[in-house]
């Protein structure tokens, strides 16, 4: 999508530190870290944001949750536990509207909301 930044980055128009990519997904280190490991796992395909999914996208949602298991793998958090997040709308600072899922781990969350 024209203007869609994480797109730039698929399209390698823009470097990203890539985690990991398949046929349907790609993960990145997040630019501004909020915690050890955090990283940003996308589809390829634009979406706006999680309402974006539809019945058609069965076999991309199966493919983000495997790529979880295997970025946290790789990333060495997978062991002590992580968070995953997507932020969707503007009440949630959804700031990147292509839908995008925050990996967080490498520290203890203290503090949480729900
Ligand atoms: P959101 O606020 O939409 O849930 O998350 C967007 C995330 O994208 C933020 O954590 C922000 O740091 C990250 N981000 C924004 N622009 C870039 C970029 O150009 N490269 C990378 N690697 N991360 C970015
Ligand atoms: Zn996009």
């Amino acid at each position: 999508m024209n203007g869609c930044i994480f797109c730039k980055i698929i399209k390698r128009e823009i470097p990203a530190g890539i985690v990991y990519e398949d046929a349907s997904v790609i993960a990145i280190r997040d630019i501004n870290p909020q915690a050890p490991v955090h990283v940003l796992l996308m589809p390829k395909k634009h979406i706006d944001d999680i309402l974006g999914f539809g019945d058609e996208d069965s076999g991309l949602l199966s493919a983000i949750i495997s790529a979880i298991g295997i970025i946290a793998e790789k990333t060495g958090i997978r062991q002590n536990g992580f968070r995953v997040i997507s932020n969707c709308g503007k009440a949630a600072g959804q700031s990147v509207r292509h839908v995008h899922f925050h990996i967080l781990g490498g520290s203890l969350f203290g503090e949480r909301i729900i």
